[in-house]
């Protein structure tokens, strides 16, 4: 994990926020790389759940909402995690999280939680903590310039409720019937406890989510349905079915309206933990919001001359976290042959074998990957060559993202590309001026082959849309 901690502030992937004033802790500011990566994952996303589907609608809903909607949907009084001190060292941790890393469980009362038997800061070994108190994840803020109880307003901890409460407006203009979806994508911030693991537990974060409403009684089988669809999701962007896991939750752990939920985890470097969770939600919210705001949220089907309030399935998604997934996926250190041979598998820490070196390389699926293809001209000091890759270039960059690189030796301007996870090197050397064709440079087995310089965007078109072998294949 430090590896790639590292490597993510060296290549600009992400850095600390407000690093020039020390940071500021669950806060995280994506490069110029980490922009891009986070923008395929969000296209793919979009393209998959929205686009290539004839039965889900986008929004973008507001940040910040009628208070009422938090109150409506629970998170006023209800969205608390259960937080203790240590009164020797001063740290600060979320109860039920101390609890499980020693292998204890928070206990629930009438009055809300206490700490087992044996339960000691983890910090400083202590035993000397707090009781549990209730603390509430919604960020305030005030509306206008008066800071009063009648101003105060929340920073959404999550898109969701922003699709609820749209749900009739869509409905009108979209000529959609249930079963049909809404998604959103956007921003969400929740004041964590203990922000960690790097980004995966962050106070801002952005979220993917669909609401797909659904006529009740059919929410087994919609649930099934959705649990497979984003499984099938997570193999095509390039986290492996071996990495990853469904938690599907026991009854005693449902939420009271919710009939089933399904954790979609990954095997991250630090433990096997969320990236998404699939439920079963029934008609809480919207019922919910009927009460509260006194307007309809009832469906009537034309056909069957049916009324009722739909069932919803819910696969809600964070961005950071299936970003940070797909680094932790991507990046291998390898030794390769300085000459002939294979490549090997580095062992962690050890040096190179003699007559190999260390590559590090991040083998994005080429979707995900910020670059897609670099452009290397051979040499830099020849006009005529320069200007034959600058062609190239512009040909390729129209595109897709690519990158320019006409300084150092070759190799080492192909290991700069390999640590970014750029998939395909395209080289412009003195046979292009005469032939037409140039060299294509595949990242994962480094091989190499020659062809024409029109061949070049069909040949990548396929493999980066994963429709095809890999370039130099
Ligand atoms: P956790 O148990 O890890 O706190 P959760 O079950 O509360 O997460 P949900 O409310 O189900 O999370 O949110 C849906 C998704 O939003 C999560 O699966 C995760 O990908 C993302 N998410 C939630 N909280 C955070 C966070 N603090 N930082 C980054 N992503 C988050």
């Amino acid at each position: 994990m430090d590896a790639l901690v590292s490597l993510c502030k060296r290549r600009g992937f992400i850095f600390q926020s407000s690093e020039i004033y020390d940071g500021i802790n669950g806060f995280w500011d994506y490069g110029p790389l980490g922009c891009e990566l986070k923008r395929n994952i969000r296209d793919s996303w979009w393209r998959d759940v929205v686009q290539l589907r004839e039965d889900v609608v986008g929004l973008d809903s507001s940040i910040i909402m009628n208070p009422r909607v938090w109150e409506a949907s629970g998170h006023t009084a209800g969205f608390v995690d259960p937080m203790v001190d240590c009164r020797d060292c001063r740290k600060r941790f979320r109860a039920d999280m101390l609890c499980e890393e020693q292998g204890l469980q928070l206990e629930k009362t009438d009055q809300g939680f206490r700490l087992p038997a044996g339960t000691v800061c983890t910090a400083c070994k202590s035993k000397n903590l707090t009781e549990p108190r209730a603390f509430n994840l919604m960020f305030k803020t005030f509306i206008g310039p008066v800071e009063e109880d009648a101003s105060v307003a929340y920073l959404r901890p999550e898109t969701a409720q922003g699709i609820f409460v749209q749900f009739q407006n869509i409905l009108a203009v979209s000529r959609q019937k249930v079963p049909f979806g809404i998604a959103q994508i956007g921003k969400a911030f929740r004041n964590e406890i203990n922000p960690r693991n790097f980004t995966f537990r962050s106070r801002e974060f952005e979220q993917m989510e669909l609401e797909f409403f659904i006529k009740p009684g059919d929410d087994a089988q919609w649930h099934a349905y959705w649990v497979e669809q984003r499984m099938a999701w997570y193999n095509r962007i390039g986290l492996p079915p071996a990495r990853l896991q469904q938690y599907v939750y026991p009854q005693s752990e449902l939420a009271h309206y919710a009939s089933a939920c399904v954790d979609v985890m990954y095997e991250f470097p630090f433990g096997v933990q969320e990236l998404e969770g699939i439920a079963a939600r029934g008609n809480y919210d919207l019922s919910r919001h009927q009460e509260y705001s006194r307007k309809s949220m009832e469906y009537f089907n034309q056909e069957t001359k049916e009324r009722f309030i739909p069932h919803v399935i819910e696969p809600s998604a964070g961005v950071d976290r299936v970003a940070l997934a797909v680094l932790c996926e991507a990046y291998r250190e390898e030794w390769v042959p300085k000459g002939e041979g294979e490549t090997l598998q580095a062992e962690f820490g050890k040096p190179p074998p003699a007559g190999y070196e260390l590559r590090t390389v991040m083998r994005f699926a080429p979707a995900m990957a910020p670059i897609k293809v670099a452009v290397f001209p051979l040499v830099k000091n020849k006009p005529e060559l320069v200007s034959k890759a600058r062609e190239v270039f512009d040909m390729l960059r129209d595109v897709w993202p690519c990158f320019w690189d006409q300084t150092g030796a070759i190799g080492r301007r192909y290991r700069r590309q390999d640590e970014i996870g750029t998939p395909f090197g395209v080289t412009v050397d003195f046979d292009t001026l005469e032939d037409n064709t140039v060299t294509l440079r595949d990242r994962d087995t480094m091989r190499q082959i020659r062809l024409p310089i029109n061949e070049l965007l069909p040949r990548l078109a396929g493999a980066i849309r994963g429709s095809a072998p890999t370039a130099a294949e």
